[in-house]
């Protein structure tokens, strides 16, 4: 069976793009493959500047809002990237085999350090610690957007490196990680210009309240050619229709399309309905996170028997990897 392995920045509470865009799809993977590894990566959130108190506080919010969204410690494991060291001793490891090359090309690197009057060595070597996070798990398959397929490309080289230079031929030793494509499709912003992120503040958040997100919704843009409400609009074109495909039964979607079309529907009447459903999911999760904040010791305990179970793991895998370098 496929070992899945996933991480998320600890950026707070969820917004519905990342819901959307991974955690969703990593609920139900932990159906079919008991024992996916869901990792908060705060080693990964310490390249930029940042304050420890709000960045403590945002991977206790992801916690809760992970646990909250459904990911459920008796199927999956979840914990925290800090709390298992193994992680940052294989990145070294594998920093003596990555070329630098490789590193400068990567695309996410270029878009960052080119904004960056001063680039730390850690925004290069940010795709060696994701290959050090994936295949300490020796998982082979990780549930990505395709934003990370580059990234996810080098984990694979760096296994084929690593196994070329100190495993049997017949025998390697690390897989080369898959990735699985989240089936949502990017989700845009209110703003309908970008990705949904917090940096460009066009998101709604996971546990936001009804009242609130309907604030958001009302004037979020939508296909511009619908100026006046007579005007026939073009679905595919405008964010509110796919958030309907996320939230909203397939009878619903055909009928947001149709109406849509023949400017039978408004756009206030056609997000008035895709509130409605987005509530139907988002109240439990509201609920739930709820009770979470009340009972903190569910959150710690989660937290820590997923790094326990990670840590024996890890330290197998390290064990394998030393005895290979010479290192024992
Ligand atoms: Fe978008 Fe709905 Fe308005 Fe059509 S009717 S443009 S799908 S909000």
């Amino acid at each position: 069976m496929a070992r899945i392995f996933s991480g998320i920045q600890p950026s707070g509470e969820l917004h519905i793009g990342n819901y959307l865009g991974a955690v969703r799809n990593w609920v139900q993977l932990q159906q079919a493959h008991p024992g996916a590894i869901f990792c908060i990566v705060d080693y990964h959130a310490l390249t930029g500047n940042y304050d420890p108190a709000v960045l403590r506080q945002r991977r206790h919010e992801m916690a809760v809002s992970l646990l909250a969204a459904g990911i459920d410690p008796a199927r999956a494991t979840l914990y925290a990237q800090s709390t298992v060291p193994e992680h940052t001793e294989l990145a070294w490891i594998f920093n003596t085999i990555t070329p630098l090359g490789e590193l400068e090309r990567q695309t996410q690197y270029k878009d960052k350090s080119s904004r960056q009057e001063s680039v730390v060595v850690g925004l290069l070597t940010y795709p060696v610690l994701q290959a050090a996070d994936i295949l300490l798990y020796l998982a082979d398959t990780v549930p990505v957007g395709e934003d990370q397929v580059q990234h996810l490309e080098l984990s694979r080289e760096v296994a084929r490196k690593w196994n070329a230079r100190f495993a049997p031929e017949d025998a390697p030793f690390f897989p080369e990680p898959k990735p699985l494509l989240t089936p949502t499709r990017r989700i845009m912003g209110l703003d309908g210009q970008a990705k949904m992120s917090k940096s460009m503040g066009n998101t709604i958040g996971l546990l936001e309240e009804g009242d609130a997100i309907w604030a958001k919704l009302r004037p979020a843009v939508t296909d511009p050619a619908r100026v006046r409400k007579t005007d026939p609009g073009t679905p595919e074109v405008c964010n509110i229709y796919h958030l309907h495909k996320a939230f909203s039964p397939p009878p619903v979607v055909a009928e947001v399309a149709e109406k849509c079309s023949t400017a039978a529907w408004g756009c206030i009447e056609c997000k008035k309905v895709l509130h409605e459903h987005m509530e139907a999911e988002l109240v439990p999760i509201r609920r739930r996170a709820a009770e979470l904040r009340e009972a903190p010791e569910l959150i710690t305990a989660a937290l820590d028997a997923g790094t326990e179970t990670c840590r024996t793991i890890a330290r197998a895998t390290m064990g394998r990897v030393k005895e290979a370098m010479g290192l024992t």
